[in-house]
């Protein structure tokens, strides 16, 4: 393993725009040496982007984005995302049958929660659910910038940073909840399944609450590696703050673009995590 790594990116088969394939290509055009594709709550893309990084000379591993949460007695639990590295060890395996089965929970909830908004949003503009779930390519996993993409075709919004920063953001009249196990379930589920997790842009506030010290603690002790400190949604306090909370618990410290294609202004390369920090991760695997 050498040099510049981005190990948190993101394919059509989650919410990105560009294709496996194609983002394993503009991985190896923009020079990086690596790149973990991480799609949320799928391992759809893994098979065609290992297949791309040969064809163009760039290391690919495969990770998950599971979202999760870390309840809160009293009030609504906090939504978390746990990146799961390190679970395609063996040429060809999967996540573990634990892993998965949270997965496919996840993603039902996801397309029960993806008819919920498009109800919604064909209401409002006198279309067809269909129409909004046209936006949500064959195989990926349902998410709010899908419904974006819909409100921007229909002309609603300009774009899904516009959407994002009203009907599908905090108090949106589209942003409706999912269930998501917690992170006492997955943390373990991925540790048994040979796997390594990192917290990924644990101090983003603008996307909603976001955990304090303690619950990152209770996470460490659940056997969570990492911490993602450079991320674009961390301003340079909160990568001070990300990075004190690393070497307090000896976490390893990441970084990584959260590339989602032309969804979002996170353009690959522009956060990477050193060959040495990935190789720590990969020694702490469960
Ligand atoms: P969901 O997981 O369906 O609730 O949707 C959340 C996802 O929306 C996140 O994983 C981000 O990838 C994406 N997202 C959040 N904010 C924005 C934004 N301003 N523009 C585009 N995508 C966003
Ligand atoms: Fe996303
Ligand atoms: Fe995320
Ligand atoms: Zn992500």
């Amino acid at each position: 393993m050498s040099g510049r790594w981005d190990p948190h990116v993101h394919s059509t088969a989650s919410d990105g725009t560009d294709a496996p394939a194609e983002l394993v290509r503009q991985a190896a055009a923009a020079g990086l040496d690596g790149i973990v594709l991480t799609d949320h709550d799928t391992t759809a893309g893994w098979a065609e982007a290992r297949a791309a990084g040969q064809r163009h000379g760039i290391a690919v591993r495969c990770g998950i984005e599971v979202s999760a949460c870390v309840p809160r007695a009293g009030e609504r639990p906090v939504s978390v995302h746990l990146l799961a590295y390190e679970l395609d060890g063996d040429p060809g395996a999967g996540p573990g049958a634990t892993v998965q089965e949270l997965l496919e929970a996840t993603v039902g909830g996801r397309a029960r929660r993806m008819d919920r908004m498009a109800e919604l949003v064909a209401a409002d503009h006198g279309v067809g659910v269909e129409e909004v779930w046209a936006h949500v390519p064959p195989g990926a996993t349902p998410g709010r910038p899908h419904v974006a993409d819909a409100l921007v075709a229909l002309g609603a919004v300009a774009d899904r940073d516009e959407a994002f920063a009203t009907v599908l953001g905090p108090g949106g009249r589209y942003n409706l909840p999912h269930p998501v196990p917690t992170v006492d379930e997955v943390i373990p589920a991925v540790r048994t399944a040979g796997g390594v997790v990192v917290l990924a842009h644990p101090l983003a506030g603008r996307r909603g609450r976001v955990v304090v010290r303690e619950e990152v603690e209770q996470m460490v002790e659940l056997g969570l590696a990492g911490l993602e400190v450079h991320h674009r949604d961390h301003d340079a306090g909160e990568r001070v703050l990300a990075a004190r909370w690393a070497d307090a618990y000896e976490l390893v410290p990441t970084g990584a673009s959260d590339f989602h294609g032309d969804g979002k202004p996170n353009r690959l390369a522009e956060n990477t995590t050193g060959a040495d920090e990935l190789e720590e991760l990969w020694r702490r695997r469960g």
